[in-house]
């Protein structure tokens, strides 16, 4: 049987999030709506260093759905979209149930690269979905192993510096020097706190596959060991250009600044999962498109016209190091300190607050 909406979001992810809190304030438009979720909590990536870390509790770095889904009239769908029907505007979930709307929302992220295996022996554990991450690291930190870490980007030397000290030994491997897009007196700072920290870097090691035990890039054995974390560069869930709508080469839902589907006017994308002109794939401008969508869906509701995002050309980086600073970059400035830490730790614990519904 098909259950009929007005408008399903498909994630969780921050710029849902967004749309949710803007709702709570009263601007939830009219009609039936869905929000599909593999889980009952949205997990908060700015926050999952420090809980790897020891520094936060699980349910300090997460949102609940269901009460904050109760407080604006919007029903909880727990499922995993396997498959997108944008002719239809249908998804399928993984047990089988469809859903359908007269608009769609996808803000679903992204995956980890996976390097090619043959007769891998490795552990290998993507670092989304954050889940089964967790789960796995749980798992790990009871036997502790020689590790190794691929992904030199923010993500890469903040899981870097958090496990650094919970395993014997730890090397990050980078395709391209570390932090790349940011100035180079960060990647100095970060460079130095990875070698306080005992971890070893590799940069310009592009990793494309793993042997037995052994990675790979190119011709060059360039790790040997038993666990990998996988914190590569985003790829695309892969339903997501097999449905027919307009992607990019990499498998991006392709969307014009009304964060609307280039070639299905109905379905709208955000975050990740949407390749969008000037605007990087991160958290910041996750979270910086909620409101325009919020907008824009409520105007898709009821007819109305639609406004432009308008990306911000600058963002602030705040890299956890690892014992409670960070590291800044901003607008070619950069800066390290524990009074950053306790900043971005505010800002952080603010933006979990701002999400909790009161049921
Ligand atoms: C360790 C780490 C630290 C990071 N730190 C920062 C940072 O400090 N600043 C920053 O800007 N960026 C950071 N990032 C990058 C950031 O996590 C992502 O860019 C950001 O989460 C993207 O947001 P999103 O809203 O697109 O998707 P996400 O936040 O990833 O949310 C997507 C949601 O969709 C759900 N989903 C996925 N597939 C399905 C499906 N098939 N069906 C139903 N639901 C599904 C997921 O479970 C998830 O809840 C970090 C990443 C990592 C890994």
């Amino acid at each position: 049987m098909t259950d009929q909406f007005d408008l399903l979001l498909a994630g969780a992810g921050h710029a849902h999030l967004g749309v949710l809190r803007l709702w709570m304030g009263g601007q939830r438009p009219p009609g039936r709506i869905g929000l599909i979720s593999t889980g009952p909590y949205a997990w908060y990536s700015g926050m999952l260093p420090g809980l790897l870390a020891g520094r936060y509790r699980a349910e300090q770095c997460r949102t609940p759905l269901q009460s904050l889904c109760c407080e604006v009239d919007v029903e909880l769908l727990q499922g995993e979209v396997r498959a997108l029907d944008p002719h239809a505007r249908q998804f399928t979930l993984d047990d089988g149930r469809q859903c359908t709307a007269d608009w769609l929302s996808l803000n679903l992220g992204s995956l980890p690269k996976v390097p090619a295996g043959s007769g891998a022996t490795l552990e290998v554990l993507p670092v989304k979905p954050f889940e089964a991450f967790l789960a796995g690291w749980q798992r790990w930190k009871h036997s502790p192993r020689s590790l190794a870490i691929l992904g030199g980007g923010a993500a890469g030397v903040e899981l870097a510096l958090a496990l650094a000290s919970q395993v014997p030994e730890l090397t990050l491997l980078s395709g391209g020097a570390i932090l790349a897009g940011h100035p180079a007196a960060l990647r100095k700072r970060a460079l130095r706190h990875l070698a306080d920290a005992r971890v070893r870097v590799e940069e310009g090691v592009a990793v494309d596959s793993i042997h037995g035990n052994a990675l790979v890039a190119g011709n060059r054995l360039v790790w040997r060991g038993t666990r990998v974390i996988l914190a590569t560069g985003a790829s695309a869930l892969p339903w997501l250009a097999q449905s027919g709508l307009a992607c990019d080469e990499r498998g991006f839902v392709r969307v014009g600044k009304t964060l609307q589907s280039l070639s299905h006017s109905h379905v709208f994308a955000a975050g990740d999962c949407a390749t969008l002109e000037a605007t990087p794939r991160n958290g910041v401008y996750a979270v910086r498109q909620g409101p325009a969508l919020a907008v824009n869906l409520s105007a898709a509701l009821s007819g109305q016209p639609m406004r432009p995002f308008q990306p911000q050309r600058r963002s602030l980086a705040l890299i956890a190091d690892g014992r409670g600073g960070a590291l800044l970059s901003w607008a070619g400035i950069t800066a390290e300190g524990d009074w950053l830490g306790r900043w971005k730790d505010r800002l952080d614990r603010r933006f979990i607050e701002r999400h909790h519904g009161t049921h």
